[in-house]
């Protein structure tokens, strides 16, 4: 109630890159991610229908995600998308702004960049993935991409488990400096190699690719495995075997997207597995359902990406930095 009423008294905070890539780390955005796919299993979170359109200008994709989490009291939307001749401009070519409204009174409470937090949120949903479901004694990590989220998928899963070693594969080796540079200040080893390679080693696997293919066999995997897909996020997207949902015990963050834009979607389009066999992974953290039940099992968690994981990042970026005096502020 005091934050509310500090908002209030000072206007609309807003709260710029720079400020959330300092007060946003990886231990707030997992808590925040944790706790909002918990709300979303119990139906006390959800997401409104995603816009997305190629706007025929630049040729942008811009689209927004909204929704509305009661137990956090947050209400908000991420606003963006991806401008391809960006980088020309020296600028990123994803770029994303939050928006945030009083849930009491619908009106506008504060403007948060979105581009740090998208990949933040996106570290920490695999990393949450990691902490329920891979084995304890998990000492390999593969990284399959080596793009912009990857180092942040890297950094937070390294802090999930005891890991000793990581195996990194991506379509162009040379990207692959961005992995070994994060390991090498991490003290921890680094080894580039094959996809069947990678496979054979890795105890937990992240893909973070644009792939449109499967870039792993149903058939490499090592029984145990856990594996968390994060790149594939539309239709028609793909980074696994769609065989290997079937021999998986799969887990999402949000169903409807898992089975429709997910990499689900092809699972489910071949009959593979059906809609009823996918687990959010909410269940597990409210422990409503089990998580992985043997050693032997392979578990694979579907990452699509929900607008509540950006308003919720997005929201203690605005509560630290209203804390922290950090935040400038404006009247509408
Ligand atoms: P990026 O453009 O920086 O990197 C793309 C990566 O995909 C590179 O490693 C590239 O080598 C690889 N790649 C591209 N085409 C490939 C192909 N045909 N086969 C194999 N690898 C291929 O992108 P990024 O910002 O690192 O994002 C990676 C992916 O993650 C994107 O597809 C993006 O849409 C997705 N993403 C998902 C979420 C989520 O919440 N699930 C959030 C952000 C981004």
């Amino acid at each position: 109630m005091s934050h509310s009423t500090t908002h209030q008294n000072k206007g609309v905070s807003v709260i710029s890159e720079a400020v959330c890539q300092k007060i946003v780390g990886r231990d707030n955005a997992f808590t925040a991610v944790e706790s909002v796919f918990a709300a979303m299993a119990k139906n006390t979170a959800y997401n409104f229908p995603v816009i997305r359109e190629a706007i025929g200008h630049e040729n942008a994709l811009y689209g927004f995600k909204s929704g509305f989490d009661r137990d956090g009291m947050v209400l908000g939307l991420k606003s963006g998308g991806y401008w391809p001749g960006n980088t020309e401009k020296g600028l990123t070519n994803h770029q994303s702004t939050v928006i945030l409204f009083d849930p009491d009174t619908g009106k506008l409470k504060s403007l948060v960049g979105g581009n740090y937090l998208t990949a933040v949120r996106t570290a920490a949903s695999s990393a949450v993935s990691i902490a329920h479901l891979a084995r304890k004694d998990a000492k390999v990590l593969g990284m399959v991409g080596a793009g912009h989220q990857s180092t942040f998928q890297l950094r937070a899963a390294l802090e999930q488990r005891n890991f000793e070693k990581v195996v990194g594969w991506n379509l162009h080796a040379d990207k692959l400096s961005n992995l070994a540079g994060v390991c090498k200040e991490l003290n921890i080893p680094f080894e580039a190699v094959s996809r069947e390679e990678l496979c054979s080693q890795a105890d937990v696997i992240i893909t973070i690719t644009s792939a449109f293919e499967s870039l792993i066999d149903k058939n490499w995997v090592k029984p145990g495995t856990h594996i968390a897909c994060m790149g594939t996020d539309t239709k028609g997207k793909q980074e696994v075997d769609a065989a290997l949902l079937a021999t998986a015990t799969v887990f999402t963050d949000e169903l409807a997207q898992s089975i429709t834009i997910g990499e689900a979607q092809h699972a489910i389009a071949s009959g593979l597995i059906k809609e009823a066999d996918i687990v959010p992974i909410g269940d597990v953290i409210n422990g409503v359902k089990p998580g992985r039940t043997s050693d032997g099992e392979i578990t694979l968690f579907d990452g699509t990406g929900v607008g509540l994981q950006d308003l919720a990042v997005a929201s203690v970026a605005a509560e630290l930095a209203e804390e922290q005096g950090l935040a400038s502020y404006f009247s509408l």
